[in-house]
């Protein structure tokens, strides 16, 4: 044997392969392989029941796999969870703190555990949790059982941060300063997965998302790569049933016109230009419409994702 097959890679945090678990009749994980560089934010997005959660918990030493391995800074994490804990920073969708312990105690508590933890205090404050160190968690709001449940995650400071929605349910002021203690955990050379529902959330922070559905990986790139390839496209809003017959007939053979939903419009292809831009607003015009909320460019990363994963709803 080579050494360098015996040594596991230092280089990567996580490595997934083929990992199914089953719940019952019901496959959550379906053979998912992905791997996490170390100091990367990777972002796993996907429907309700997606397989996300299973997933995690996998990693995080829960629950073993059904079939496939699973490696988190190169340790098995059921059966070396002893080792690995204390490497890894965990934010549970559900708090994680003891209901009757007060705020500050639960987190010292926490800190204790560690070898090295960062100032309690100073964590609370940056979290605006400063006022109810003395309260016990189970008077806290739930934006502020979040926050404690970060900042537990964060207090050790772990090599690796596995945070499962860690902003749902968050007011946008303390959304973006969940953000930016993730950026600066990124900073700090720690490795952070995340899953969210929050496309923009995934877009701002990501260096990498893996869009997974039905248990199984769909899509892995950076947010500019899963919009990249995409052929350009003109999209507006205006009257319900204008007639696309007749504006295809005065555009390039290779756009296509749709109205996806009443009163939106999408023009898409290679051949999208300045003089189509022109014809669709003298067509408008001609018609008597004012289009509004006029876009041209490349796909979002809404489009890609409700592309790969379907527009119905999930129960
Ligand atoms: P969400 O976005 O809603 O949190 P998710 O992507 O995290 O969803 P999982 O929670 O991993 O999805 O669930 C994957 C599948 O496994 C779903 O079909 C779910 O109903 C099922 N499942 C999850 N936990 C259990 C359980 N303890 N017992 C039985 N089925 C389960």
């Amino acid at each position: 044997m080579t050494p360098t097959a015996a040594t596991p890679d230092a280089a990567t945090a996580i490595d997934v392969s083929g990992l199914t678990r089953r719940y019952g009749a019901i496959t959550a994980v379906d053979g998912l392989s992905f791997t996490v560089p170390r100091g990367q934010v990777v972002t796993v997005l996907g429907p309700n029941g997606a397989g996300k959660t299973t997933t995690l918990e996998t990693l995080e030493g829960f629950a073993a796999p059904d079939a496939g391995s699973v490696r988190v800074l190169g340790l098995d994490p059921w059966r070396q969870s002893g080792a690995l804990r204390p490497k890894i920073g965990v934010m549970l969708q559900a708090g994680g703190a003891h209901l009757s312990a007060r705020a500050g105690e639960a987190l010292s508590l926490v800190a204790r555990c560690s070898a090295n933890p960062l100032d309690t205090g100073w964590l609370l404050e940056v979290l605006g949790l400063g006022e109810v160190v003395g309260v016990p968690v189970r008077r806290l709001s739930g934006g502020q059982v979040q926050r404690l449940s970060l900042a537990m995650a964060l207090v050790g400071r772990p090599e690796l941060l596995i945070l499962d929605e860690p902003t749902a349910g968050m007011d946008p002021q303390v959304r973006h300063l969940v953000w930016d203690l993730i950026r600066a955990a990124r900073r700090d050379g720690m490795t952070v997965l995340l899953t969210t529902h929050l496309l923009d959330e995934a877009e701002l922070l990501s260096d990498r998302i893996l869009i997974i559905d039905h248990g199984r990986l769909l899509a892995d790139g950076s947010p500019a790569e899963l919009v990249a390839g995409s052929a350009p496209e003109l999209t507006f809003a205006a009257r319900p049933g204008l007639d696309l017959i007749e504006l295809a007939g005065l555009l390039p053979a290779d756009v296509t016109t749709a109205e996806p939903s009443p009163g939106h419009y999408r023009l898409t292809g290679q051949g999208i230009s300045p003089d189509v831009l022109a014809t669709v607003t003298a067509f408008c015009a001609r018609n008597g419409v004012m289009p509004q909320r006029m876009h041209t460019g490349a796909r979002s990363l809404d489009e890609v994702y409700l592309q790969l994963t379907g527009s119905q709803v999930r129960s």
